[in-house]
């Protein structure tokens, strides 16, 4: 605990997501509540570093909560990366009296609000704004669960043309460092198998169950595989299926940036607002460089220097329900 601050700004970095907008409007709204001056950072570090910086009252983010996207954009930028570049980044904040800062973004996003609370006298909280959910210190992510139903609903409608026609779908959803949104879409719509890059894809193993079950004519088979899957993603998948399986009917979907827009889901606007609300509280307490994230449904507060990626963390025991499902 340390000094309190008077003026705070909100930026989004790295990926966008659904949701983003509900926290942006949840620091807005919360600091002026408690009489700061909230400034919003257009385009991440990168509206930083060329002074893009607004005034934001509480209108400015009426008619928000419901919109995917970020208003204030985001953005990746080499030059925050650089000791010079982060300098920049502080005198700007510094000819506005600007004493903290709310960063919404995924892990690369906070390694840099790292290096720049090292070097300058500036109160920095992140929060988890990534669909892919693989943030250390969270159970949830903001947009994970709008990516998730947005996979859902597309893979559903797949499902009843596959179902029609009888045929092996693979269908590729992104996560390129974890399978949270194959394992979490893939259960919820009953997929006979789901690749993921925390486990080692066993093709033999895959094409044998495709096998089995067309001994059984169970010929409607779902395969949901997360992009950064190490076999290769679902068209390399496909290409083994079809070169074992000449007869089977395998086709194969990209679901790609649909899973990133459209109206966050009442999930996502929640977690995004008590966050966001949370923010702004840590920085009027004079908590410094912290990530806030919710666990077991509480508040979790960690340092951000010790806030990374998730690595494979994902529950066996799910793995043993889809297979036993799929049966
Ligand atoms: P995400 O926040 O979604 O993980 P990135 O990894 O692209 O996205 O990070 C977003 C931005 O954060 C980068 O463009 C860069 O400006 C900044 N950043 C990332 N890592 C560092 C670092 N080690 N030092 C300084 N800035 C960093």
């Amino acid at each position: 605990m340390d000094k309190k601050v008077s003026r705070i700004a909100v930026l989004t970095s790295g990926g966008d997501s659904p949701g983003m907008n509900a926290a942006i409007r949840a620091v807005v709204r919360t600091g002026n509540y408690y009489g700061l001056e909230v400034y919003g950072i257009m385009r991440g570090y990168q509206g930083l570093l060329e002074d893009d910086i607004y005034r934001m009252d509480n209108r400015s983010v009426a008619n928000i909560i419901q919109r995917g996207g970020t208003i204030l954009k985001t953005a990746r930028c080499k030059e925050f990366r650089t000791p010079e570049g982060r300098k920049k980044a502080y005198d700007n904040l510094k000819a506005r009296n600007i004493d903290g800062l709310v960063i919404i973004g995924g892990d690369g996003s906070f390694r840099g609000a790292v290096e720049f609370s090292r070097e300058f006298d500036i109160a920095c909280i992140g929060l988890a704004g990534t669909i892919d959910k693989d943030i250390q210190g969270t159970d949830f992510t903001i947009g994970f669960d709008t990516a998730v139903n947005t996979a859902v609903q597309a893979i559903d409608k797949i499902r009843d043309t596959m179902d029609a026609h009888d045929r092996i779908f693979i269908i590729e959803v992104m996560g390129r460092d974890a399978g949270y949104i194959a394992l979490h879409s893939g259960i919820a719509t009953g997929a006979e198998n789901i690749l993921i890059p925390e486990q080692k894809t066993d093709i033999e193993a895959l094409v044998a169950s495709l096998q089995e079950k067309e001994r059984r004519k169970k010929l409607v088979n779902l395969i949901v595989v997360a992009e950064g899957d190490e076999f290769g993603g679902a068209n390399e998948v496909a290409r083994v299926i079809k070169e074992r399986m000449p007869q089977a009917e395998a086709r194969v979907a990209i679901l790609g940036h649909i899973q990133r827009g459209g109206a966050p889901t009442c999930l996502d606007r929640l977690i995004a607002s008590r966050m966001g609300y949370h923010a702004v509280e840590c920085l009027i307490q004079g908590r410094r460089n912290v990530f806030v994230g919710i666990m077991n449904n509480k508040m979790n507060y960690v340092p951000l220097e010790k806030v990374g990626k998730k690595k494979g963390t994902i529950n066996e025991e799910w793995m043993k329900i889809v297979k036993i499902l799929a049966s």
